[in-house]
């Protein structure tokens, strides 16, 4: 079914078809994995009905306590859909532990609580690896404008706060995470929305107990049990049920 619709964008986890009516598109979710900037790939048999799902499920979360997002509604397994959005070419990252980049960049160790949490801007460029902008580099370039700076800024400290507790309650600690956000027009007027998605593949998340890893580090770090562990993520969050047969394999 999904060969005859127009592919509009494929990226490295997700892929965008149009979508059934205009300003929608479809957001496939990929069993692709890849770090390093594509230096690593694998395939994670399951990945992408797990993040479908998980993502489906933050995306309502966050809606529901007035953040405004791309997400309609999931399709199927593997597949969403969202508004179609102008998405803003930046990487927003909050970090409330030191960990990854971080560490590295700052010689900090792992695991130390930040002080207060932190929000940094990378442009959204492979080519470029990724690098970190400042608010200064993205008006001057037009990535965004000093309000929509503002707003981002506002939002993901929101968000963070919302998914913190959400986490936490489930005994999981919200280490970081990335995401992004779109424009949508009204006329002439536009507004940011949150995009992408949030899912183990975007956010750093610790066993609140063990600090056993939850997400992707586990791919980037040749930890093993990666769908394991998201599929863990699921099943604290209170989803699993609706899938049961993604554990038991065979889902394509
Ligand atoms: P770091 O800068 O420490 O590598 O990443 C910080 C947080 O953002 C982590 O939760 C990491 O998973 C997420 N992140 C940063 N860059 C990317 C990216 O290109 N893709 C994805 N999926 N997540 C990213």
């Amino acid at each position: 079914m999904t060969t005859r619709r127009k592919k509009i964008y494929e990226g490295k986890a997700k892929i965008l078809y149009e979508g059934p009516e205009p300003g929608t598109l479809i957001q496939y979710f990929k069993d692709d994995a890849t770090a390093f900037n594509a230096q690593k790939k694998a395939v994670l048999e399951g990945k992408g009905v797990i993040n479908n799902r998980i993502s489906e499920f933050v995306m309502l979360k966050l809606g529901a306590v007035g953040i405004p997002t791309h997400f309609i509604k999931r399709m199927n397994l593997r597949e969403q859909l969202i508004k179609e959005v102008e998405i803003i070419p930046l990487e927003v990252i909050c970090r409330n532990i030191v960990a990854g980049g971080l560490a590295t960049r700052l010689g900090l160790e792992e695991g130390t609580p930040l002080p207060r949490s932190i929000i940094e801007f990378c442009l959204k460029d492979d080519k470029l690896n990724d690098p970190m902008v400042t608010e200064e580099h993205i008006t001057a370039f037009n990535w965004a404008s000093t309000q929509e700076i503002d707003d981002i800024m506002a939002m993901t400290l929101r968000i963070n706060d919302f998914l913190c507790g959400m986490f936490s309650a489930v005994g999981i600690t919200l280490v970081d995470f990335k995401i992004e956000y779109g424009r949508v027009y009204d006329g002439e007027f536009a507004r940011v929305i949150l995009a992408d998605e949030i899912s183990p593949d975007s956010c750093r998340l610790w066993d609140s107990t063990t600090n056993e890893k939850l997400d992707k580090d586990r791919f980037r770090r040749d930890m093993g049990e990666i769908i394991e562990s998201y599929t863990e993520v699921a099943r604290r969050l209170g989803i699993m049920k609706e899938m049961p047969t993604v554990i038991r394999g065979g889902l394509h």
